[in-house]
């Protein structure tokens, strides 16, 4: 559709030679370069624009042609979360993020790409260790892995959540972490 794009500004030049430069021209999902496996990268948006990401080089990474169909799809799949995701994404802690997206699709299978996508914390790969401190905060969530083709996918599922901790979740978490150690250590300092 030519006419969603037309208030769109174009990605800078320097930017998209940027971005292939720092991902080492490599798709960011798997791995795969046009030299060795003769793909087409494209500059795909990892915070999309409908959902209130930039142009901003931080923004950008290089997706093979495969990978950024299936981003597409994944989208175009949850169509209905779109303003839910908006709102995570606006919040400033990421277990926030990560919870209220969750409980905005209580009892779904909420894809892993849609809770990396609001975590905003794409380097550090795995949300497993938020799952586990949301868990650590008294939240259930199941963990559901299931095959699709030659992917193994894998979803969330809200079963349970409690109210945010006074002082926001980051500072519970963090609390929970060093009354653990210390119970480890016993006393040491
Ligand atoms: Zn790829």
């Amino acid at each position: 559709m030519p006419g969603q794009r037309s208030g769109r500004k174009a990605i800078r030049a320097s930017d998209r030679a940027l971005t292939f430069h720092t991902y080492g021209n490599r798709c960011a999902a798997c791995g795969r370069t046009p030299k060795d496996d003769q793909v087409k990268l494209v500059i795909d948006h990892k915070v999309p624009l409908d959902l209130g990401g930039t142009n901003d080089p931080d923004n950008l990474q290089p997706l093979c042609e495969e990978d950024n169909h299936a981003k597409q799809a994944l989208f175009a799949d949850h169509e209905e979360n779109a303003a839910a995701l908006r709102t995570s994404l606006s919040l400033p802690e990421v277990h926030m993020r990560i919870g209220e997206l969750l409980k905005s699709m209580e009892g779904q299978n909420v894809p892993k790409e849609l809770i990396m996508l609001v975590a905003r914390e794409e380097n550090h790969g795995d949300p497993t260790k938020r799952m586990r401190e949301l868990r650590a905060l008294g939240w259930s969530i199941k963990n559901l892995k299931r095959r699709e083709g030659r992917k193994v996918r894998s979803f969330y599922r809200l079963e349970h959540w409690e109210p945010w901790p006074r002082g926001g979740p980051q500072a519970a978490v963090v609390r929970l972490e060093r009354e653990r150690k210390g119970s480890k250590r016993v006393q040491d300092d």
